[in-house]
């Protein structure tokens, strides 16, 4: 799939059409996606409908947007008004929400074509896609591997070429690692950066919605149409909205000194050598474009990990509580009064990795166990966040692997939910101290699977990552590969 800024030319430039480029996007869904299975659903007929009006807005002579007329996924756990929205679980499985996510509504203004709506792990819990409850997302570049995920059908889709772009959610890292694993750039926006008016919500201290793209470009064109202060949600930062797209210039040069800072910690035991070579090799062309990289110490970064799983369970246990039979979804028929109809819905509704974290998160915030557990992750949660603000007194953007290994054999961690949760090492953090992150490809590993290096930036300072790593993307080989499928 060309970039938008490609497919932008071509059609103001008359040389293909809105619905043309919509019906090749819906014909390559077609012809690939049984192999990856990225999208649970196709909204084909009002796609072309869409893409009629663009059409019928560039015959009478008017400029069009850079999104209008491109083909978007969307994660499914976005509220799109008439429009199945199942999170990926049986729960939801015939929910239709009846109103847009304020993302949705802003793409649609934007006149971007939503395509479909792609899997994910149910309710955005998982690293791999496998936990959805319909069906399980293959990698585009082995099929026998996992996409990453949660955001795993948003990312898989992208990388085979299935769509130009697509949002993602990440809670702890699920648009990030996906990313990486794929071989495409996902951001994670600074916390309140993006509205997450529905959005439905996994763990509301962390959720942000964010672009996955083959490029930095698109991402940074994506990620401009969906930024910006939403009253509807009250996280919502009232700041103004740069155009990150403009911003971008093919090196780093004439900007004033780049301070990199590369996180000792994340270097070293149980990352593959092959990814810690590929970052490696990244900073120094950094170097090479004109940065100075120094060494930085987050010692808390560690300890991310189980605070989160401490956090993120407790804030879905209360988000999911409302999941019961009665308001949304699904609802067993064969109680015999109310809490028995409560309990069959939920034992049949949620699929297992939810109900550990359900459960988790029930007894981390129980009387008695609240101070011990929950208070404490909290005050871990503000070192780690200590620990980030020193380091940018030193640094402007931090960097490190995005995820420990490559995109691993499906079925390879679904027994062992710590070597699963394991994936996010790097990712978590960076949620719990609300900071913008992005992944981008930064080379292959032996099999010829992408390797994305994550660089984190300070609050808001989205613009400066979108920068540094397009700069980077135009000095090296990685983002012009894409899988043969
Ligand atoms: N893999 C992490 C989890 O399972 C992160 C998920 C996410 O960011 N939504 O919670």
């Amino acid at each position: 799939m060309a970039s938008i800024r490609e497919l932008h030319r071509q059609l103001t430039n008359k040389e293909r059409s809105a619905e043309e480029l919509t019906r090749e996007t819906l014909d390559r869904i077609e012809t690939i996606d049984p192999q990856v299975r990225g999208f649970l659903q196709v909204m084909a007929d009002a796609a072309i409908d869409r893409a009629r009006r663009v059409d019928a807005k560039i015959a009478a002579g008017e400029a069009i947007g850079h999104l209008e007329g491109i083909p978007i996924a969307i994660k499914d756990n976005i509220c799109t008004a008439g429009v199945p929205t199942t999170c990926g679980s049986k729960i939801l499985e015939n929910f239709v929400p009846p109103y847009n996510a304020t993302v949705i509504e802003k793409l649609e203004a934007a006149g971007a074509i939503l395509i479909g709506k792609t899997n994910l792990d149910e309710f955005a819990m998982g690293s791999s896609t496998e936990n959805s409850a319909f069906q399980v997302t293959a990698n585009p570049w082995d099929l026998d591997r996992v996409p990453g995920g949660s955001s795993g059908g948003s990312a898989a889709v992208v990388a085979a070429n299935e769509c130009t772009v697509a949002l993602g959610s990440d809670t702890g890292g699920s648009i990030r690692q996906p990313a990486s694993l794929c071989g495409v750039v996902g951001m994670k926006p600074t916390y309140g950066l993006v509205s997450r008016y529905g959005l439905v919500a996994y763990a509301s201290s962390l959720d942000q919605i964010g672009p996955l793209a083959g490029t930095v470009e698109d991402a940074a064109i994506l990620l401009e149409a969906i930024a910006g202060y939403d009253p509807k949600d009250s996280t919502s930062l009232k700041t103004e909205i740069p155009s990150y797209y403009k911003a971008l210039k093919p090196n780093l040069k004439p900007k004033r000194h780049l301070r990199i800072g590369v996180i000792q910690e994340t270097f070293g035991q149980g990352v593959d050598p092959a990814v810690e070579q590929a970052v490696k090799d990244a900073l120094t062309v950094l170097q090479e474009l004109g940065a100075e990289v120094q060494v930085i110490s987050c010692p808390t970064f560690r300890y991310g990990l189980p605070a989160y799983y401490i956090i993120a369970p407790s804030e879905a246990s209360a988000n999911l509580a409302r999941y019961d039979g009665v308001k949304y979804g699904m609802r067993v028929e064969d109680a015999e009064n109310l809490i028995d109809m409560y309990a069959k819905t939920r034992a049949r509704g949620f699929g297992s990795e939810v109900k550990r974290r359900i459960v988790i998160g029930t007894y981390a915030l129980s009387a008695g166990y609240y101070d011990a557990y929950y208070l404490k992750a909290q005050k871990v949660r503000t070192l780690i966040r200590q620990d980030f603000d020193r380091a940018f007194n030193h640094v402007d953007i931090l960097v490190c692997p995005t995820s420990p290994t490559t995109a691993f054999k499906a079925g390879e961690k679904t027994a062992d939910p710590l070597g699963m949760y394991l994936s996010d090492l790097m990712t978590i953090p960076v949620n719990l101290a609300g900071l913008p992150a992005l992944s981008l490809p930064c080379g292959f590993d032996e099999g010829g699977l992408p390797i994305g290096m994550q660089a984190i930036g300070n609050v808001l300072q989205e613009q400066l990552l979108l920068e540094v790593a397009h700069a980077y993307e135009q000095a090296t080989p990685w983002s012009q590969k894409r899988p043969k499928l």
